[in-house]
């Protein structure tokens, strides 16, 4: 199905096909005619759906057939969304389509960590779209750099982890100033119930649409969980790397330290790691993202191996990564699909590795029960792990795990094998 048969302008169709989109992807299909007809929208999809475009081709047309912003300082279109890199993205989404457009759209992107001096600049004049994180937004509305008096459109994109950052209060604050005239749309990966109380909150009488992805509907990813004792992981990802000589690597771990500790050790074996959490400074987030971004580009040597917290799990789009490595598994099963959705992207392949501990198995067993999944699990030729050997799970690789009670569990039977203190402390952050 085109995009033309959707009820876009020839401008947006444009637009997208210049942008390389052929096809509508399903959600798309579904959300832009009803964003179009001016209804409010209920949407269960994650990022990599296309969703950015779902919502941004509709509201970009709205805007190029409107008159200008009328007063100063005020704002058509307004996006929340929960992380600064999140914000940035839109942004970009959003510029990317409207440069193909006759009409000239303005749009801010606003969000903390940076002076917020260059953004009250850019809020003066009013702003046809303006894209948030909720913090940021509030202090420039202390400070008068705008009004939401006149918004006509408000989307609330990734609005589970809106409420998972602990963004409650602000939205209240922030909803509070909208005018109630307005049409809202609401997309959100999860529907617990304070995000079901949220949406019912804000929408009226909206169109539900559900495309969410779970990891059956991610063909694309090729999914492995491979057995090694937690004190072996850097070393069995560092030569998982060398070894398929991953160009591009995305690893989730539970803590900022051990993003710190895994990007420097794999630093000292010569690959090109850098850790990526909300410690850092937005500077350093950008630089970091740019770098894993455009790192093999036009034979650019950049960051090979982005080390991060769930920080980096929702939202961003990164073209071409292949692989993704949970280092240490997520505490919500939902993060696992998130994060194993940062690889595949846009209709490529990729594979999502998964270190399963002797800690971690029965963590990981869950993980699978909730999605219906069953992965084999794996060893690795010199990693199989020692800990994990009185675990009921079938090692399938041909090489064997070592069976013997010595080395079971507990018995510290192993010498060398035994936890270290390290490993503890490790084990218990
Ligand atoms: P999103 O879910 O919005 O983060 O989009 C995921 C990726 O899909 C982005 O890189 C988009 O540029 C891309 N994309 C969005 N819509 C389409 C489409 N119709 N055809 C191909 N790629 C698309």
């Amino acid at each position: 199905m085109p995009f033309s048969t959707l009820g876009l302008s020839p401008a947006l169709v444009r637009a997208a096909n210049a942008l390389g989109y052929v096809e509508p992807t399903p959600i798309q299909v579904q959300a832009i005619p009803t964003i179009l007809k001016g209804s409010d929208v209920l949407g269960l999809a994650q990022t990599g759906s296309g969703k950015t475009a779902a919502f941004c081709l509709p509201l970009l047309q709205a805007l190029q057939d409107s008159t200008r912003p009328s007063s100063r300082s005020s704002i058509k279109t307004l996006i929340l969304v929960p992380t600064r890199e999140l914000a940035a993205q839109v942004g970009e989404a959003i510029h990317g389509i409207s440069q193909h457009l006759p009409v000239a759209v303005k749009t801010t992107v606003v969000f903390g960590g940076v002076s917020i001096n260059p953004q009250m600049m850019g809020l003066r004049g009013g702003a046809d779209i303006v894209v948030a994180t909720p913090g940021r937004l509030l202090d420039l509305l202390d400070q008068n750099a705008l009004t939401l008096a006149n918004i006509t459109t408000l989307v609330l994109d990734e609005a589970d982890r809106l409420l998972d950052l602990g963004f409650s209060d602000e939205l209240t604050r922030i909803i509070s100033l909208l005018p109630p005239q307005r049409q809202s749309l609401f997309f959100s990966a999860t529907f617990e119930p304070s995000v079901q109380a949220l949406a019912d909150a804000l929408l009226r009488h909206p169109t539900r649409i559900e495309v969410a992805a779970t990891p059956q509907t991610v063909p694309k990813i090729a999914q492995r969980a491979i057995e090694v004792d937690p004190s072996r992981r850097t070393q069995l990802l560092r030569h998982l790397i060398q070894d398929h000589q991953w160009p591009r690597v995305l690893v989730f771990v539970a803590t900022k330290h051990a993003a710190e500790i895994v990007a420097d050790k794999l630093r000292k074996a010569n690959i090109w790691a850098e850790p990526f959490h909300g410690t850092l400074s937005q500077g350093k987030r950008t630089q970091v993202l740019h770098d894993f971004k455009n790192s093999g580009l036009d034979g650019v040597k950049g960051v090979q191996v982005v080390v991060a917290t769930d920080l980096a799990a929702r939202g961003i789009d990164i073209a071409e990564l292949p692989v993704v490595v949970n280092y240490d598994l997520p505490r919500a099963s939902t993060d696992y699909v998130h994060r194993i959705g940062r690889t595949a992207r846009a209709g490529e392949s990729g594979i999502a590795v998964s270190f399963i501990s002797r800690d971690s198995a029965a963590h990981f067993a869950l993980i699978e029960k909730r999605f219906d999944l069953s992965l084999t699990r794996e060893q690795i030729a010199g990693f199989e792990p020692v800990a994990l050997d009185a675990l009921d799970v079938p090692a399938v690789t041909g090489i064997d795990a070592p069976r013997n009670a010595a080395s079971a569990p507990g018995t510290g039977g192993v010498k060398g094998r035994r936890p270290s203190k390290k490993d503890k402390l490790r084990a218990s952050r």
